[in-house]
């Protein structure tokens, strides 16, 4: 063993630095290993919602915030408004950068250009740029790297339950935030535009079993250019969601964020539950008798998600009705907006 740490956290993504921070705030010896050399840039339409993270972080961070969302199903066109922003936009490495900061300042080191190649039950063996590999001891590991999760494997747990986004992040500008469940295109998915500042998203997502990434893609492309924009010579950009929670503490090894497989099967939302769970592992690692029930909640809201995405997989045009039923609720209140977010 080269060194050894208290806790190492792989993946600096929101989840794992939220926990970084708390950890050192609390005095814990952590210790962050980021693949990436620039933390923050992800794969991500930027959404993020007035009860998840839009009320935490600072004014200047938010690019565009939406009081009102346009909705489009096959058969309807709703537009809600409330006096408060709905949806806000971000830009991920923007977001990275803040947290990351905070995390340092909070006294966590955080390494970027290191590659975890390799867990053990005491130690991981990481890959710098340069070439060079170095063993690591640690008695908390904490995998908080994402969907395709290094410690996940470790753990022998296996993901069924994974989502596919692809984003467009073109240059322009408009005006509208707009979610359309066109159930044709995306099955129990849908395709957005989301306005930045000076940008816009434009993307798909489904479920990965559904809709395979080429023929999203493809319907993607199609679906965008009737909405009058022609992404064939722009740069795609695809990534899983996973939404497989199977337990997030085991022993000395914990899950976070979409390792753990804590966002949204149905909306792909996950940067609110890596923070959200990010920030619970923390509290474990320091009180292992802490209960965690944000993570049980969570856990809940995002199984009333999944129901939704199972009765859709039954047929299409089962798809298609649930989809409307979804769209009319919300048109005449009786569904809230909130219940399709993560946060309570
Ligand atoms: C197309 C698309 C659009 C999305 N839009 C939204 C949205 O609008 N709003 C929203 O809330 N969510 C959205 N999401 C989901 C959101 O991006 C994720 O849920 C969120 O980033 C999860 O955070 P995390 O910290 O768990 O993991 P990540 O953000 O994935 O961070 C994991 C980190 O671990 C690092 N890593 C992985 N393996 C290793 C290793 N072996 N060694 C070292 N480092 C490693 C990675 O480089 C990465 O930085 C979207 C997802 C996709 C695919």
């Amino acid at each position: 063993m080269q060194r050894s740490v208290d806790t190492i956290i792989i993946g600096a993504g929101p989840g794992g630095l939220a926990c970084a921070k708390l950890l050192a705030e609390n005095n814990r010896q952590v210790l962050v290993l980021e693949r990436k050399q620039i933390i923050g840039p992800k794969v991500c339409a930027g959404g993020i919602t007035w009860s998840g993270l839009l009320r935490h972080v600072p004014e200047e961070l938010i690019e565009q915030a939406f009081p009102e969302q346009s909705i489009f199903s096959n058969l309807q066109k709703i537009k809600i408004s409330e006096p408060e922003p709905i949806v806000a936009t971000i830009n991920r490495k923007i977001l990275g950068q803040w947290m990351a900061r905070a995390a340092a300042d909070a006294g966590a080191t955080i390494e970027t250009g290191v590659t975890v190649r390799k867990i053990t039950a005491d130690h991981v063996v990481v890959q710098y740029t340069d070439g060079k590999v170095r063993t690591i001891g640690y008695t908390h590991l904490v995998g908080a790297d994402g969907s395709t999760s290094m410690v996940r494997r470790f753990l022998k747990i296996s993901t069924d339950k994974m989502g596919i986004g692809i984003n467009y992040q073109i240059n322009g500008t408009c005006t509208d935030m707009e979610w359309h469940l066109n159930t044709k295109m995306f099955g129990s998915g849908y395709g957005w535009i989301f306005p930045h500042r000076d940008t816009i998203s434009i993307g798909a997502y489904g479920d990965q079993h559904n809709l395979p990434a080429a023929e999203l893609k493809k319907r993607l492309l199609a679906w965008a250019a009737e909405k009058g924009y022609d992404l064939s010579r722009q740069q795609a950009r695809a990534a899983l969601v996973n939404y497989d929670f199977q337990g997030f503490s085991f022993g000395p090894v914990l899950l976070v964020g979409d390792a753990a497989g804590l966002a949204s099967g149905l909306t792909g939302e996950g940067i609110y539950p890596a923070i959200i769970t990010g920030e619970a592992v923390a509290k474990k690692i320091i009180d292992p008798d802490y209960p965690a029930d944000e993570i049980t909640a969570m856990a809940k809201k995002q199984l009333q998600h999944q129901k939704v995405i199972r009765i859709a997989a039954i047929h299409p045009w089962l798809c298609s009705l649930l989809m409307e039923w979804l769209v009319f609720l919300l048109r005449i209140k009786l569904l809230d907006f909130h219940a399709l977010e993560m946060a309570d």
